[in-house]
């Protein structure tokens, strides 16, 4: 792996994000591992380590300025869940930043999720937890350990704006953010996802324009109906709200 490169440096310059002592450090531990584990696994597509710096480390930390838009509950340290984490991008790099916050990490795949729990135990970080399941049962009504819990819902490459929603929005608290990492398409998907977020009882507060990408926050306004989201599958097999296309 290399390190840092001079285009990852002016970028976090220009975004406004400092680095503590030894953080770099760790977030280049990060990349290490994830392309080591790149080998055998297929956990990214981004066969440039160089173009890593921007595409994973400062793409996942565009999300800074969303972790502090919210409070926490009171006497408790920032909840945030990152669905569908994959190689543990956005969750790895914003969890060496924000040692303060506490980081769910929910990843469908066996063996993805077995990596996850390696690289956190490796990176010795300990604001990090791993979840091997599904978003569609760890959020469902009653039976979801995950629902109601957290404080901001993170994603990156988890579907459209309307899937993603309804498989992050039941795990975020009422009054709680979702915060989705997408690209050029950000508008459409939205506007796609109107009916959804409707359904949702969900709001878009704003879309923030990044180097990397847009990303799209979207609140918890009130409670998710007890309905979602559905059963495992369906989220993405028929996005809700959304037509079929004749
Ligand atoms: N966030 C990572 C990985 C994106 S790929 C990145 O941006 O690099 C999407 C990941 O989500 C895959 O690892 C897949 O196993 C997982 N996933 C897809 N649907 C899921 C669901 N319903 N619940 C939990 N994980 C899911």
């Amino acid at each position: 792996m290399i390190p840092p490169t001079e285009e990852f440096k002016q970028a976090c310059a220009e975004f406004g994000i400092e680095f503590d002592q030894g953080e770099k450090e760790h977030l280049y531990a990060f990349l290490d591992i994830l392309y080591e584990a790149n080998q055998t696994t297929n956990l990214t597509a981004i066969k440039d380590e160089k173009e890593a710096w921007m595409r994973h480390i400062f793409d996942a930390l565009t999300l800074l300025p969303v972790l502090t838009e919210i409070e926490p509950v009171e006497g408790e340290p920032l909840k945030v869940c990152d669905v569908g984490s994959g190689g543990g991008v956005p969750a790895f790099p914003l969890a060496i930043v924000r040692p303060d916050a506490q980081f769910t990490l929910v990843e469908a795949t066996g063996r993805k999720a077995e990596l996850l729990n390696s690289f956190a135990e490796k990176l010795g970080l300990k604001n990090i937890t791993i979840e091997n399941g599904r978003a569609e049962q760890l959020g469902a009504f009653k039976t979801g350990k995950f629902r109601d819990v957290f404080d901001i819902v993170t994603a990156r490459a988890l579907g459209r704006i309307a899937v993603a929603a309804e498989l992050c929005v039941p795990l975020a608290r009422e009054g709680g953010l979702i915060a989705l990492i997408k690209g050029q398409k950000a508008e459409e998907e939205l506007e796609e996802a109107k009916q959804a977020l409707h359904m949702l009882h969900t709001t878009h507060t704003g879309t923030l324009d990044t180097p990397t990408g847009k990303i799209v926050v979207l609140e918890k306004s009130r409670r998710t109906p007890k309905i979602y989201p559905r059963r495992d599958g369906e989220p993405k097999r028929s996005p809700l709200g959304v037509g079929k296309k004749a």
